[in-house]
Order: structure tokens, then C-alpha cells, then sequence
């Protein structure tokens, strides 16, 4: 773990040139109350938002986990980045060039790897655009006007065109003085089993995917001619990861928060078309099945997302499992149907985006599409039909966490069914408690397994902020009381918010003073300087977690608080040395005992020459 200061002057202004707020909504939609933003926690699952950003304090706290720091915390634990790799992000993004040879560099090895990665992948990039334009890319780009593209949009996703050759970015890259098997890495060149490489991608549109942050980290490639399979993928590599990223994602986000709302739609083309279309709040999964982490990753920027896939089977299909993926990641959908089979880029070539946004307004939300589909699978089958939509619907509404919900569910469902609402009840209830019973003995940590359960518990494990009480205490200590911490922390916040006190309150206050140890580092850290160029994730979330967790300290009011906290430290050591006598005496420890006494007398004559001695009568 990094931890104590690094070279200030660098981080604090890395730290004054970026808004923690602009940060962190490119992760979660804020919204506004009061003074601070507050939005739903991207490190645990929540429904209702204690994620707070303070934009006067640059910080950051959740009240459900407990996750808190400033803007490297956040990215460290938003993106698992040291935090030197926190700082040459941010500074970055900030426009702040870092020393050359510094200590912040992270693991060396493993960042020179990735950026001659990303450096192959630019390197094709470039080489796949110049294709496009040229005489070889003639086909290719009639195909992409034919399908109804503009040049712009064209150039807006960074279309490209990989020839009809077997190694035109493995011989490319050989003559500019690349390394090829960082191009094998990066997912574009495959090894011959003679030795060699070959090109991956070949007679294909090349479709660029970038990450959320809009760094170019593999390639999609769509077949020109008869070529199998139609789509084709960059491979996972140590950049590009499927299950993550989510096609235009980078380009979506403005338009995500502008409309509060998502588009997610099957193929690459699909998204293209709908930015053509002005409908720029769409993204595509990666050809695979959407992941949790893909559909939290979502939810955070918006709860109302809209489900547009094919209305074939397999559009079906993929339909229904990615409702249960946002089910399990805590939000719903709605179903979006284009009338026709159409999928979305046809509908908006022509029917008009209009159109197409008067089908989002009227979209199913996501229980309603199951139950149609049952009703329309066992239309032919009479009553033996209606058993077995009922049996399809019962474990789907057991699930809704919403009382409400779940009897507007039932009451609208068994009246089209022309069944008792009593016995569809009956029979959602017993499943409720079956499957609660079930839970409760195969899942000791109570994740649901229906994947319609939204009633989520934060993860205590993802916010342990408590530190361990008793590092370094005597075993005849006495644990230290609500009171002395909440004291420690009052005079730790006081002088977080008024750092003129300081020199006040050392006067009478030594790190000794403090039995909980985060804190008492803190105090160490405010003798030295300022807590903001500490790197240690702890301090960073006591700091975040003392300024956003109570009211602020008013400049007047500070030094009163600061006095009472000190002598309800003070008061309270002596209650804890009074008792840790009693103990030593019943125990027989002479040691323990004398260096008490010692403590009780030094710290009774500090509060009589304060005249703070309440009664020292006890000894
Ligand atoms: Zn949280």
C-alpha cells in the first residue's frame, strides 16, 4: 500500500485542476440537493442514493458503505488503479505534465506493455482509415453509403477497412518498426503455426471500440463478402475486456445524461444508425450476453433503460436474459417492440426517429413483456395454457420487492387470465416463502437466485472502514468508549475545516491522545501539513467521511467544539484509566497497575492546571 506523502506540489495541483463532481459523473448520474450531488453508490448496490460528492471539499462519502476519499480514491476504487496510476490518469485529464522519472509511476513493466498495445491498436486504426479512402476501400465504403451512413457519422465512429490480404497490418507494422507480437497481444495479428502472423481481421469493416474514458482497445469487423462469421471481435487482451465495456459507451454518455435515459441495442450498426439519427443515447453489448457489471455500470448513469433488440427468437432470448442481468444488478427495463421485425436501423431509415421515440415513451416495462410472451407461447393451449403462464409468471412477481408492484401485478394478471386473485396470490406467497427458506440455508449471504429480487443488502464487507480498535493495546486496556471516539473525531474535523487551531489545540494535545489509530495518524499528518496529498485509502475515507458525515464546522463555533472535544477526551481517558486500575488490581498486574496510576495522576494534573478537574477524589 502507498502511503505517506508524495511530492505535493504535483498532486495538489493535479487535485485543484480536476472537479470531483465533472469526475464522478462520468460513473454515476448526480443529481443536485442543497449544496452537494448526491447519486446512487457505485461501490455497492443500492436503490435509493447516499452516495454524496461535496463540491466545496472536493470529496466524496456514501452513508450506505461507507466509501469515501477525494478524486484519486475514487478512481483507485472505481477502476482498481494504484494510486500513481490515479495520479498520471488524472494529470492527464487535467492537462498536467507528470516529471518523467517520478515516483508515482506505477508498476512500470505492466504500463509500458499496455501502451504499446494501445499504440498497435492506434497504429491499425490509422492504417484501417487510410484503407477506407482509398482505392481498395471503394467496396467497403459504397457498402457503408449503401446502408444509409453519412461521411460524418462515418468519421464520427472511425470506420475503417482491413483489405482482402493476409498480412497487411502484420507487414505494416514490421516496416514502420513495430514489435509484431504486440500486435499478436493486442488482439490483432494471429501466429501462423509455421511461425509468423497473420492478420486477423481481412476484408472486413473495421469498427473501432473504445472504453468509457474513449481510449481505443479493440476492433469489431464486419465481413464485406461471404466471409464467416459476419461479425468479428478483437479477443480479450490485457486492454480490452468484454464483459466491460459497452460499444459507443464514451460517445453515449452526454446523451444518456442529457435524455436520463438508455438505449441498448443489439449490433454495432444499430448504434451507428441511431446517432445518425440524433438518437445518441444508445449502446450496443460486445456480441456477447450483457454482464452485472455492464448493467451497473448503466444504472449508475441512468434508471430508465430501454431494451431494443430484434424481434426474432434469438432477439427474444437475448431479451429476457438481459432483463434478468438488471434485475440482479438492482434496476428494470423497458421492451421496446419495432413494429415489422425491423430492427432499429431500418425502422429509422424509414420511419424517422420521431417514430422511434414515440415507441420508447410507449415501452413495456419489463414484467409486462414476460407476461405477454407466456400468454403468446400458450395461446393454443386453453386451459393447460393458462396453467403454465401462470407457472412461468408466479417465481417473476414472488420476486418484486414492491408490496404495491407485486398486487398490481397480480390483480391486472389473473383478471386477463379469468383466474381467483386470491388463489394467484396464494400461490405467489408460498413461493415467496419457499424460496426465502431457500435462500436462507444455500446462500449464507442472502444473494437472491431469481434474479428479481431488487431488495439488495449493502455490502458490509466492500465499506469496512472500522479499523481494528485493538492494534497495540495492552490486553488490561479497556476498549475505548463512543464517546472518547466521537470526541477524537470532533477535534480531527475541527481541525481538518480550520487548520488555524492547530497550533491551539498541540498545545494540549499529543498523537498519544488519540486511541483510534486512523485518527491518530491523521493528527500526526495535520502536524506535518495537509491530508490531501495522502495517498492512504484510509485516511482518505475518515477525512471524506468526517467532513461529509456531520454538519459543517462554522468558523466561529469551531474553537468551542474544539475545546469540548478535547476535554471530553480528556474526561474520558480518565473514566478508562479509573477502570483499567480497578481491573489491574482484581488481576493483580503490578505493572499494568503503576503505569496506570502514573497516566491517572499526569493527565489529572494537566486537567487541574486547566482547570477542567471535575473530582480526582477516586484514588
Ligand atoms: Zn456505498
Amino acid at each position: 500500500m502507498s502511503k505517506g506523502f508524495v511530492e505535493d506540489d504535483i498532486t495538489r495541483e493535479v487535485r485543484m485542476r480536476t472537479d470531483i463532481v465533472a469526475l464522478i459523473s462520468e460513473y454515476v448520474r448526480l443529481r443536485k440537493t442543497g449544496k452537494n450531488y448526491v447519486g446512487l453508490c457505485p461501490f455497492h448496490e443500492e436503490k435509493t442514493a447516499s452516495f454524496t460528492v461535496d463540491p466545496d471539499k472536493q470529496l466524496f462519502y456514501c452513508f450506505g458503505c461507507g466509501a469515501g476519499g477525494n478524486a484519486f480514491t475514487f478512481l483507485m476504487k472505481r477502476e482498481g488503479l494504484s494510486f500513481p496510476e490515479a495520479l498520471e490518469k488524472l494529470a492527464q485529464r487535467a492537462g498536467v505534465r507528470l516529471p518523467s522519472r517520478s515516483r508515482y509511476r506505477g508498476d512500470e513493466s505492466r504500463r509500458k506493455e499496455n501502451k504499446r498495445l494501445l499504440d498497435a491498436l492506434e497504429f491499425a486504426q490509422s492504417k484501417f482509415r487510410d484503407m477506407l479512402y482509398g482505392s481498395r476501400g471503394k467496396d467497403a465504403l459504397k457498402y457503408l453509403e449503401t446502408r444509409g451512413l453519412s461521411r460524418e457519422i462515418i468519421d464520427k465512429f472511425g470506420l475503417g477497412f482491413a483489405p482482402d490480404e493476409w498480412d497487411f497490418i502484420a507487414s505494416s507494422a514490421k516496416r514502420s518498426g513495430f514489435h509484431q507480437g504486440d500486435f499478436l497481444k493486442a488482439g490483432l495479428l494471429l501466429e501462423r503455426p509455421s511461425g509468423g502472423y497473420y492478420d486477423r481481421f481481412r476484408n472486413r469493416v473495421t469498427f473501432p471500440i473504445y472504453d468509457s474514458a474513449g481510449t481505443l482497445i479493440g476492433f469489431g469487423g464486419r465481413a464485406i463478402g461471404d466471409e464467416t462469421p459476419k461479425y468479428l471481435n478483437s479477443p480479450e487482451t490485457p486492454v480490452f475486456r468484454k464483459g466491460r465495456e459497452l460499444y459507443a459507451l464514451s460517445l453515449a454518455k452526454p446523451g444518456i445524461r442529457r435524455k436520463d435515459r438508455v438505449c441498448v441495442v443489439e449490433g454495432y450498426m444499430d448504434v451507428i444508425m441511431s446517432f445518425q439519427h440524433g438518437i445518441d443515447y444508445t449502446v450496443a453489448g460486445m456480441g456477447t450476453a450483457l454482464s452485472r457489471e455492464q448493467a451497473r455500470a448503466l444504472l449508475l448513469l441512468t434508471g430508465e433503460v430501454y431494451l431494443v433488440y430484434d424481434r426474432d427468437e434469438a432477439g427474444k432470448r437475448a431479451t429476457r436474459r438481459s432483463i434478468d442481468v438488471f434485475r440482479e444488478a438492482g434496476g428494470r427495463t423497458r421492451i421496446v417492440s419495432l413494429p415489422g421485425s425491423k430492427d432499429p436501423d431500418v425502422f429509422l431509415r424509414t420511419e424517422g426517429p420521431g417514430a422511434y421515440e414515440k415507441l420508447l415513451d410507449e415501452a413495456l416495462p419489463d414484467i409486462q413483456f414476460i407476461y405477454d410472451e407466456a400468454r403468446r407461447e400458450n395461446a393454443h393451449l386453453g386451459m393447460e395454457g393458462k396453467i403454465r403462464v401462470m407457472e412461468a409468471m408466479v417465481p417473476v412477481l414472488a420476486s418484486l420487492s414492491s408490496d404495491f408492484e407485486r398486487s398490481a401485478y397480480i390483480e391486472d394478471f389473473s383478471r386477463d387470465l379469468a383466474v381467483p386473485t386470491d388463489s394467484l396470490n396464494r400461490d405467489v406467497e408460498t413461493y415467496r416463502r419457499k424460496s426465502k427458506k431457500a435462500r436462507k440455508y444455500k446462500d449464507p449471504q442472502n444473494r437472491d437466485t431469481t434474479g428479481y429480487d431488487n431488495q439488495r443488502q449493502p455490502n458490509p464487507a466492500s465499506g469496512s472502514k472500522r479499523v481494528d480498535k485493538t492494534g497495540g493495546k495492552k490486553p488490561t486496556d479497556i476498549e475505548v468508549s463512543v464517546v472518547r471516539r466521537k470526541a477524537e473525531e470532533g477535534v480531527i474535523r475541527c481541525l481538518i475545516e480550520n487548520p488555524e487551531l492547530l497550533k491551539k489545540a498541540m498545545e494540549t494535545l499529543g498523537e498519544q491522545d488519540f486511541a483510534d489509530p486512523v485518527l491518530r495518524e491523521l493528527f500526526k499528518i495535520l502536524r506535518e501539513g495537509s491530508p490531501d496529498t495522502v495517498a492512504d485509502e484510509r485516511i482518505q475515507a475518515q477525512v471524506a467521511e468526517l467532513c461529509l458525515r456531520f454538519g459543517d464546522v462554522s468558523r466561529d463555533s469551531a474553537p468551542r467544539i474544539l475545546d469540548d472535544c478535547i476535554r471530553s477526551m480528556r474526561r474520558e481517558r480518565l473514566e478508562e484509566l479509573r477502570e483499567t486500575i480497578a481491573l489491574a488490581e482484581r488481576t493483580k498486574d503490578q505493572a499494568a497497575l503503576t503505569q496506570a496510576i502514573l497516566d491517572y495522576q499526569r493527565l489529572l494534573k494537566q486537567l487541574k492546571s486547566t482547570g477542567d478537574a471535575s473530582d480526582g477524589s477516586a484514588l
